[in-house]
């Protein structure tokens, strides 16, 4: 048995203060020198945010790690970015078709489902809390349960995925800030770079999602966020051959991206063997657009693909992924 190293001498109580405000790549590094520390710290803060919630710790994370359900949003970037919001409702992303399993066992725990009243643009305008206001049946989303605590009134929101993947809405959310998740096992940052130099992507939409983006956009630039519209504010893309030829950064928005790639930062929070592997695996790229040829702008809205069986599926908000648009007076001869 190896002697304690400095850091694990130091008492349970320090080290938790020491770590308290500290965010995933840090607590990531230190993990050399107090192996549990990372998994500890992760893992308490998850507890501590479902009990906030008035939800049972042990027992939903149970739920989580059975439907394969994730936390998303806010409440996942608070826990992986301690400081930068303050999570009012938690947003659980789930797969198809597990959204009732949850349902149900909210409702025996306290919860009851409401509806949202009023017009789409009624909530638009009401609903400012909500920080993934995507609830429309487009941008990877099946369906939407609400839960209400029936004594405290704490807001639980079941956002049922399209898909076998409970994170293909995640890579339709309004930029790069919010791709965040924390499963049953893992907390996971899609952006790593960008995300803990508080800066994010544009994740453009060609739909009519896009200025409601634009208003969740501007609620994480006032939290402090430099959120870019192009990929080019941070590197050149002189050298590449063609338009949408990726810099290989995870900073290009033009770049495929795999859950599996090495860009990602993911941290266990349970020992458990495989804890930080995404399953069903998903590709994804981000929407964007270029100017890079003469007079003419290039739309591309996300795509995100599921290796499902027996074949990968493709989601996207429109019908092409791709889009080419001319100005006016524009002569492509
Ligand atoms: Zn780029």
């Amino acid at each position: 048995m190896p002697s304690p190293t400095y850091f694990e001498q130091i008492p349970d109580d320090l080290l938790r203060e020491i770590t308290k405000d500290m965010s995933l790549p840090d607590i990531a590094a230190i993990a050399s020198l107090a192996p549990n520390l990372p998994r500890d710290t992760i893992h308490s803060r998850l507890k501590a945010l479902l009990a906030s919630q008035h939800l049972d710790p042990e027992g939903f994370l149970e739920k989580m790690a059975e439907t394969n359900t994730v936390l998303s949003g806010s409440g996942a970037l608070e826990i992986i970015l301690p400081g930068t919001c303050t999570p009012g409702d938690l947003d659980f992303y789930c797969p198809r078709d597990e959204g009732q399993t949850l349902s149900f066992y909210l409702e025996a725990n306290g919860f009851n489902k409401y509806d949202y009243g009023g017009s789409s643009t009624k909530r638009r305008s009401e609903d400012v809390d909500d920080d993934e206001e995507h609830y429309d049946n487009r941008n990877g989303i099946n369906s939407v349960i609400r839960l209400r605590h029936d004594a405290h009134g704490s807001k639980i929101h079941i956002i049922e995925s399209v898909s076998l993947s409970p994170l293909v809405p995640v890579f339709f959310f309004h930029s790069t800030v919010v791709m965040n998740f924390v499963s049953a096992t893992a907390a996971v940052c899609f952006y790593p770079e960008l995300t803990f130099r508080h800066q994010g992507l544009l994740n453009f939409s060609c739909s009519g999602a896009d200025r409601k983006n634009r208003t969740a956009v501007q609620k994480y630039k006032e939290r402090g966020f430099e959120i870019h519209e192009f990929c080019t504010a941070l590197h050149s893309h002189a050298g590449l051959q063609g338009i949408g030829d990726p810099y290989p950064q995870e900073s290009c928005s033009a770049l495929n991206r795999r859950t599996d790639d090495l860009f990602g930062l993911k941290v266990p929070h349970t020992a458990t063997y495989g804890s930080t592997v995404i399953r069903p695996r998903v590709a994804w790229r981000l929407g964007y657009r270029t100017f890079e040829v003469k007079r003419a702008e290039h739309r591309f809205d996300a795509v995100v693909t599921v290796n499902a069986e027996p074949q990968p599926v493709k989601y996207s908000n429109t019908q092409e992924t791709e889009h080419l648009i001319r100005f006016p007076g524009y002569d492509p001869t």
